[in-house]
Parts: structure tokens; C-alpha cells; sequence
């Protein structure tokens, strides 16, 4: 059986609080939610901590409203089953309450949180392994070692973006609120992220994820589709969520389209939905972007299945996402 390492753990109950704990435990500190990626990693001695600061008695981390100008605004504390069962997420976010829907098990939904969700590690079939299994290769780069068995000449480790609800918050614009000793900043979702698997997010280590902001779908509309070996529970090991506003006459006015599980980070493809502008989303419209996306897919040999084949399903991916999306 793997056992956590020792290790103290303390609740604060304020922001504040939380972010003077974290400061002061430094390199040996990290926050913890619902602990369904920390722990694990944890055991397996991916991450160390021994100092675990729980934020889930924070009560601005629970808020979960509909603003008045129509913005969804979610605690980063909030639970995936509370947010994907929320009538206001089902009703106005549906995409967003689907992607929480496909994340691990309804046990793991009922205490992973929306937060924890956006700053999960990156993956790597040679990272997530046991501590035994890491050694017996030497480990690598991304902990305890200093070799990238993907790619042993790359001075960068290309560990795998692997949340479901990260590429679906950049493509509906979402806005995060990072607090920290002085005071708080709200960033693009899109700017939460770095393309290093190690260093994957722009945070800072003592920042704490407050609140998630997601425009209201005026005219537009959002779908995720994910791919996974098993359908009862995997990690995605490719997620693609598109977004496209209309007018009145259903032609694209603007559109994103997000790839995830295809990088460390969840690599917005402009080129691709930039052709949809001005169209309609009917079939033969769809081709030119379809064919971009997978085209600038680029999956690493470091998750499941092969790469060709998951680069094939990008572009089969992006059409089944647009197709959801087209109005009517
Ligand atoms: C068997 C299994 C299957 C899984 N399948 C999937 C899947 O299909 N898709 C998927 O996306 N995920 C999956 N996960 C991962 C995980 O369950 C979810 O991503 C979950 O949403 C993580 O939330 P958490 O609250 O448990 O995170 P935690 O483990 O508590 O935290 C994750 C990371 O975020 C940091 N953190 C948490 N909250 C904050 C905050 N407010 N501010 C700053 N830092 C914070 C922690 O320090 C940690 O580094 C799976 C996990 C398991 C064990
Ligand atoms: S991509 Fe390379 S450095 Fe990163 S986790 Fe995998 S093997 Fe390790």
C-alpha cells in the first residue's frame, strides 16, 4: 500500500490567512483541496510537501453566483459534482457542466474542486508512476532526475496538460483571480498557463487560486469533447472545446477552438478558427478548420495510445466539437 509522507496539515479559514502559511512554509508548503491530485502524487513522492495548507474552510473559495451582469463566478473550493449539478452551470454553461461531468469518478467529483482541477499536475507515462518504478529508470527531469525520456535530447520536460475543464475555460474567456501577500490580480485563463510541463503554471508558488469568472454565452455557443481509453473514467489524452458567437443569421462573428492533452498547457489554435469567421457552420464550411487543427495538434509519445492515431482523432475531435456547437 503507498502511504503519504509525513507531513503537517492546517485549515485556515481567510484568504489572508491561508496566504500567510503558505509564505512562511516556502519551498516545503503547498495548498490542497479536495487532495484528489496532491495526495496521489504525494504517495508516489512526485511532490513532497510537508507542509499542506487546506483551503476548503475559506468561504469566498465556496461561492458559487451568477453576477449581474451575467457572469458565472465559481469558487475555486467548489466541488466538480456542485458545479456540474448547479441549474445555472447546466443551463448557461453547459459545456462547462459536461467537461466537469467526464472528470474521474462521482467519488473523486464529490470532493475534487473546480480549482484544484485547473492547477492539476501535468501527466507523463514516465512521471506518474510509483517511486520504485521512477528509480529503476534513473527518474526524470520533472523530479529527481535530469533526463526527458520523451524527448532525452530536450532541455524541457513535455508533460501532458490534463485537465478537462482547463481548455473549456479559455475558450469561453474565463478570467481567474490569484490572491497573494499584495493583494489580488485576475488574469485571462489563457494566462494561467505555460508550454513547459514542469513550470506549467505562471502562478506563483504562494498564490491562491480564489475565484474562477466565465462571461455569460451571449450569442454563442461552447461544447467539449474528450477523448480517453475508458469511458467510465480516464484522464483525457485529447480534450478539444470550441466556442463561436453568431448573428442573427447563425454566420460566425468570432470563434476558438482549444486543444487539450496535445501539450503542457491547452494550446488555443487561432489559425483554425480564425477560417470559421464569416461562415456558416455548415459541413463543408467546417473542412479548412478541421484540417488546421489537426494539423497543428502535435501530441508527444508520453500518454496513451499512439501518437498518429491520436493526432487523427484531433481532427475528427474539432469537427464533432464544431458540429455541437452549430446553432439549431
Ligand atoms: C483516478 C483518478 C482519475 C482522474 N481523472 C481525471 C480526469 O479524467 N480529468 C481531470 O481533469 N482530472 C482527473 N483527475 C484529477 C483530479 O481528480 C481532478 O483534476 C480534481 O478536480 C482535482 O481537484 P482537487 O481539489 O482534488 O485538487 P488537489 O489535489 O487538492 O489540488 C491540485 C493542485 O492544485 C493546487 N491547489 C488546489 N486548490 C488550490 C487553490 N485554491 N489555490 C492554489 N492552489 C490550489 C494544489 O496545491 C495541487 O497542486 C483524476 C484523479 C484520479 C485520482
Ligand atoms: S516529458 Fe520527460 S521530463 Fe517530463 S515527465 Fe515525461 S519523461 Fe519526465
Amino acid at each position: 500500500m503507498l502511504r503519504l509522507p509525513p507531513h503537517e496539515t492546517s485549515f485556515p479559514t481567510s484568504i489572508r490567512q491561508a496566504i500567510a502559511e503558505r509564505v512562511s512554509a516556502g519551498a516545503a508548503g503547498a495548498y490542497v483541496a479536495g487532495g484528489t491530485d496532491l495526495y496521489p502524487n504525494m504517495k508516489r513522492r512526485q511532490q513532497e510537501p510537508r507542509r499542506v495548507i487546506d483551503v476548503r474552510r475559506i468561504p469566498e473559495l465556496n461561492r458559487l453566483e451568477v453576477s449581474a451582469d451575467g457572469t458565472l463566478v465559481v469558487g475555486a473550493g467548489v466541488t466538480l459534482t456542485r458545479f456540474m449539478r448547479d441549474a445555472r452551470v447546466t443551463n448557461g454553461w453547459p459545456a462547462l457542466a459536461h467537461a466537469a461531468s467526464e472528470i474521474s469518478t462521482p467519488l473523486l467529483q464529490n470532493v475534487g474542486t473546480v480549482g484544484g482541477n485547473l492547477l492539476l499536475d501535468t501527466r507523463c507515462n514516465y512521471y506518474d508512476q510509483g517511486y520504485e518504478w521512477r528509480k529503476a529508470i534513473n527518474f526524470c527531469m520533472k523530479k529527481d532526475g535530469d533526463t526527458c525520456w520523451v524527448a532525452p535530447s530536450s532541455p524541457r520536460c513535455w508533460a501532458v496538460q490534463s485537465s478537462d475543464l482547463a481548455p473549456v475555460m479559455v475558450a469561453l474567456d474565463a478570467r481567474v483571480a490569484l490572491a497573494g501577500p499584495d493583494g489580488e490580480r485576475t488574469i485571462p485563463a489563457s494566462a494561467l498557463y505555460h508550454d513547459d510541463g514542469m513550470a506549467f503554471l505562471t502562478k506563483r508558488p504562494e498564490e491562491l487560486l480564489v475565484r474562477v469568472e466565465v462571461p455569460a454565452l451571449v450569442g454563442a455557443r461552447a461544447s467539449y469533447r474528450k477523448l480517453r481509453r475508458r469511458g467510465a473514467f480516464d484522464f483525457p489524452v485529447l480534450g478539444v472545446a470550441a466556442w463561436a458567437a453568431f448573428d442573427a443569421a447563425g454566420t460566425v462573428t468570432a470563434a476558438r477552438i482549444v486543444l487539450g492533452a496535445v501539450g503542457s498547457y491547452p494550446k488555443s489554435v487561432p489559425e483554425a478558427a480564425g477560417v470559421l469567421v464569416g461562415g456558416t457552420l455548415a459541413d463543408d464550411h467546417l473542412d479548412e478548420a478541421v484540417r488546421l487543427a489537426g494539423k497543428l495538434a502535435k501530441p508527444l509519445d508520453n500518454t496513451d495510445f499512439t501518437i498518429g492515431w491520436r493526432k487523427e482523432m484531433a481532427s475528427v475531435f474539432v469537427r464533432r466539437a464544431l458540429e455541437e456547437v452549430r446553432p439549431g
